[in-house]
């Protein structure tokens, strides 16, 4: 048991757990960090092209390998599992992984993301029906594919547009009547001659037996009607990762982390960074500035905790 005594226990190998990793162990904590996925969520980043100092880009899955990487290189300790259970014994946090191993540090740092949603209609979780363009996209290569992509934001034109490259076509079908997209996204877009917008348009089933054939939709003004696909890929919104928590800790409705100024939760010693907490830009960038605090606060809360 004292092996698995650590300064802070880290839930979330993404940009933000990662970073995290990195300065904690660079402040002189010992770290450990839990986890199956270098990189969290990035490798389903094709490119990515609004970090500062990367010219042209990088693609998800090299950026999540190196940030991975660096924080073992730092020598923070990967259990390569996730974490199961996160609750507190009245002295200290306490972690048990998913291969049964408990752990138990004075701080804990949350930086679980989150995970997309799924359309609430019938047959939701029929085959055909992906989230990650990056990963599944090439499975369509070459196959005169028609391909839907549901969503209005960054990630559903991301998704729009890799897809574009091994598609015959794809529709772009948003419920709204406006993108909630960023310019530079919308104009990549308007720019692909077999991306189709349909815009106010919402999908209300799927149609096909095993694997997805059709999408249901229904406009505005009320018309039905069936739009053969060969997949569709979901950007509709996301479900925070709090699963692994015992403890009350105060959330937004939608359940994302609630956070002071120092990134700290309701509950003393225990922090939040990346997508699991309740902010307005949900991006690599600002993942990784939150694991940097969040690691620099809990070695503050670790010399004076009713500082
Ligand atoms: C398609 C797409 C395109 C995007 N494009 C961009 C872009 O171009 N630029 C940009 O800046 N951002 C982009 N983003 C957003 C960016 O990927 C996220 O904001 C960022 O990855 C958040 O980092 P995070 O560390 O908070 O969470 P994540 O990257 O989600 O990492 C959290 C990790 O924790 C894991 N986890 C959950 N529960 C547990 C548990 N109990 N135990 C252990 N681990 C757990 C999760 O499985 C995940 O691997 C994009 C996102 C998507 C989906």
């Amino acid at each position: 048991m004292t092996e698995n005594l650590y300064d802070v226990m880290i839930v979330g190998t993404g940009p933000a757990g990662s970073t995290a990793a990195i300065y904690g162990q660079r402040l002189g904590l010992k770290v450990v960090v839990f986890g199956d996925t270098p990189g969290g969520i990035t490798y389903m980043i094709e490119n990515i092209t609004n970090l500062p100092g990367f010219l042209g880009g990088i693609s998800g899955t090299e950026f999540g390998v190196k940030l991975f990487q660096q924080a073992q290189m730092e020598g923070a300790v990967f259990t390569m599992s996730r974490l199961e259970q996160l609750d507190h014994n009245g002295k200290a946090f306490m972690g048990m992984d998913a291969n049964g191993l408990s752990y138990t540090a004075p701080c804990a740092i949350i930086a679980s993301g989150r995970v997309p949603k799924r359309l609430p209609v019938a047959h939701a979780d029929m085959k055909g029906i992906n989230f990650c363009s990056v990963c599944d996209g090439p499975l369509f290569r070459d196959k005169n594919a028609t391909l839907a992509v549901v969503g209005s934001d960054n990630a559903a034109g991301q998704h729009a547009m890799t897809l574009s490259r091994v598609a015959n076509k794809v529709f772009l079908i948003c419920r709204r009547q406006t993108l909630k997209m960023d310019a530079a996204h919308q104009q990549l877009i308007a720019q692909q001659n077999n991306i189709e917008m349909l815009n106010g348009t919402e999908v209300t089933g799927f149609a096909g037996l095993d694997f997805v054939e059709a999408l249901i939709v229904k406009t505005r003004e009320g018309k039905t009607s069936e739009i053969p696909v060969d997949g569709v890929f979901l950007a509709i919104g996301w479900k925070p990762n709090l699963r692994m928590l015992q403890l009350r800790a105060d959330t937004t409705a939608d359940g994302y982390l609630k956070t002071d100024t120092r990134l700290m939760t309701s509950i003393p010693g225990l922090f939040a960074a990346g997508d699991i907490r309740e902010k307005n830009m949900y991006q690599v960038l600002t993942a990784c500035a939150d694991g940097a605090r969040a690691a620099k606060y809990v070695s503050e809360f670790m010399e004076k905790p009713n500082g």
